[in-house]
């Protein structure tokens, strides 16, 4: 009974780590590793220790045995990643290896206990953190900008991948540790400069994400009727900001431009028995809207062929197993086209899933749920509508064909990009700081940036999972650390103490690590009465309200702080 790897799996290596046998691959010093859509066990090799399931953050690994049959696909998917052999046989050694980049070790210095601001409380940011306070004395101030932590893992992620915000668990860990202080509701460039953050740090890391999304530049795109995919699964994870959103599912068909992870998230979640999203985290808001919804059919729109989907395999097999997805004729000519040419296997393996799906000409039964189709060869046009969005023209990619789908609601969801942070050089075209290996670097020469380092979609652009998040902050994290040892980083001048004093002068408002638990302990209690993991806050006022019932630290926790505050000024 080997163990199976299954759809939340965030590529972050850990099961590597715990597994005796080495039987998960690509391992992080594999070369497919960093592109990898997902990590995958041996099931020859797999001596069913079970040690791997508790190493995994998200809860993506179980035995075989135990797969839900929306699951039982990832058998084959896990056993298609190795080559055919008899029981018991080892796979020949990798010849090529990726390089590993070592553990950080921080010297002991003349400038006091290494300490760093990170800007961002994404899983960069929270990687980048981990990854310090496993040196002694290291120190971590994290400053977020919303009241609540953990970036696209709260406000991204679609509500019914409830495993894959598990790794919440670990973030929640790492903030526990003695060394780690939370400011959140605190805006880096609006609140405090990056001057401010060095006059008090050694350095700081920002991980503040790639927040804007690609404009698609076509007439009607300011219609109402028409936003971003970003936009909707934010509104959908109760962002604050987004609560006031306008979505109208008062139509039968929505569509979304382009056809990567995130848009299959957002046909998942408008095709979705509410019912049973009604167990999930989703906001009130979403969830009443959901319930009026009169839509009938999400058409996944993307400019090119089948063979080109962006959408990953894991995530593929997801949504077939569990809603009806069907394709036009023509895209089913097309992907048997491409399985005649195609070689790759995950592609072909994309491909001969969508060769099975059902055809959209067939009426679909009035009292089945919501449909998805998925358009291949569509090149957006423009929309249609007077007051409001009516429909949007495609032509036929390749071709002089016109074709018109009616639509209530368009969302692109075409790709992120970074946004410029105060202070910091930009790269404009391609949406990151510039930077080398996460140091920053000046635009126009490759010197580095006083004190300034980058981490996750703000340094190396929107792609990879949330694990990947965490090499990419180890490498930043190794630079860091390589330059403080080298004694190049100046050391702050101003006390503990005195960062909280002026945080507190800018931002009255800062909600510390106490207040996010009381944040985080009212929304589950919120959720308990209807069975679900939460009934997240909604407004920053709610969560301020939320925040500031913390109870005092006890006793020994403020006796520790003064303390340290004391040993810091000694
Ligand atoms: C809609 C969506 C769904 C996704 N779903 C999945 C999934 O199911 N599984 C998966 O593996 N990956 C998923 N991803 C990818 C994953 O979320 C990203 O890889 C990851 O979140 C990037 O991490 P980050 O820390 O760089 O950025 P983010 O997660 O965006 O975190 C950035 C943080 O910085 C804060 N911030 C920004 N500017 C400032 C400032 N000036 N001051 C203070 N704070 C600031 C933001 O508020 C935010 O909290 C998804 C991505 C999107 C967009
Ligand atoms: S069950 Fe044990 S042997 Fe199998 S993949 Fe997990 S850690 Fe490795
Ligand atoms: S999320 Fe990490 S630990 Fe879990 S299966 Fe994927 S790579 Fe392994």
């Amino acid at each position: 009974m080997p163990h199976v790897i299954t759809q939340s799996c965030c590529s972050d290596g850990s099961c590597v780590y715990a597994c005796p046998v080495n039987c998960i691959h690509p391992s992080p010093d594999e070369p497919g590793f960093a592109t990898a859509e997902m990590l995958y066990i041996d099931p020859v090799a797999c001596v069913d220790c079970g040690a791997c399931v508790s190493a995994c953050p998200v809860g993506a690994i179980a035995p075989d045995a135990r797969l839900t049959v929306e699951q039982l696909p990832f058998i084959a998917l896990n056993a298609s990643f190795y080559p055919d052999r008899p029981a018991g046989e080892k796979l020949p050694p990798t010849s090529k290896l990726a390089p590993v980049i070592p553990a950080p070790e921080v010297h002991a210095h003349h400038g006091g206990p290494l300490t760093v601001a990170i800007v961002g409380s994404g899983p960069a940011a929270m990687y980048a953190a981990d990854e310090l306070l496993t040196q002694q004395g290291v120190r971590v101030n994290v400053f977020e900008k919303l009241p609540a932590p953990y970036g696209l893992v709260r406000a991204g992620v679609a509500p019914d991948h409830q495993t894959t915000k598990r790794v919440t668990q670990l973030f929640d860990r790492i903030a526990r540790r003695r060394e780690f202080r939370f400011f959140l509701n605190v805006e880096i460039g609006k609140h405090l400069s990056h001057d401010d953050l060095l006059a008090h740090h050694h350095a700081v890391i920002y991980a503040s994400g790639a927040p804007n999304d690609r404009r698609l530049d076509i007439d009607g795109m300011d219609l109402p009727g028409t936003g971003t995919a970003t936009e909707l699964v934010a509104w959908i994870n109760s962002h604050p900001d987004f609560t006031d959103l306008p979505v109208d599912l008062s139509h039968e068909r929505v569509i979304v431009i382009g056809n990567g992870n995130v848009a299959l998230d957002v046909a998942r979640v408008l095709t979705a028995d509410p019912d049973e999203l009604a167990h999930t985290d989703i906001s009130d808001h979403a969830l009443s809207a959901l319930r009026a919804s009169r839509v009938q059919e999400v058409v996944i729109a993307a400019r090119r062929g089948p063979e080109h989907s962006a959408f990953t395999l894991p995530e593929l097999i997801g949504l077939t197993t569990t809603a009806e997805v069907v394709l036009s004729g023509a895209d089913h000519e097309a992907v048997l086209r491409d399985l005649a040419t195609v070689t790759e296997p995950l592609t072909r393996q994309k491909l001969e899933i969508l060769s099975t799906l059902g055809d959209a000409s067939t009426a679909a039964s009035p009292m089945a749920r919501p449909r998805i189709r998925l358009a291949y060869n569509l090149t957006p046009q423009r929309i249609s509508g007077q007051q409001r969005v009516t429909g949007m023209e495609f032509v036929v990619t390749g071709s002089d064909e016109v074709q018109t789908i009616e639509a209530g609601l368009v969302l692109t969801s075409i790709g992120y990009h970074g946004k410029a942070i105060k202070d910091l050089p930009f790269d404009d075209k391609a949406g990151v700081v510039p930077n080398d290996g996460g140091r920053v670097t000046h635009s126009d020469s490759d010197q580095p940036v006083d004190g300034a380092y980058v981490a996750g979609w703000i340094k190396r652009g929107p792609t990879g999972f949330i694990g990947t998040n965490k090499s990419c902050a180890l490498q930043t994290v190794q630079r860091l650390v390589d330059d403080y040892n080298a004694g190049t980083l100046r050391n702050p001048i101003g006390k503990p103490s005195a960062l909280d004093k002026l945080v507190r002068e800018r931002q009255s408002d800062v909600v510390n690590a106490a207040g996010w638990r009381a944040i985080d302990a009212a929304e589950v209690a919120r959720g308990e009465s209807s069975d679900r993991p939460r009934n997240k806050f909604t407004s920053v006022t709610e969560m301020l309200d939320a925040a500031a019932a913390a109870p005092t630290p006890p006793l020994h926790r403020r006796l520790a702080d003064r303390l340290r505050e004391l040993a810091d000024l000694a």
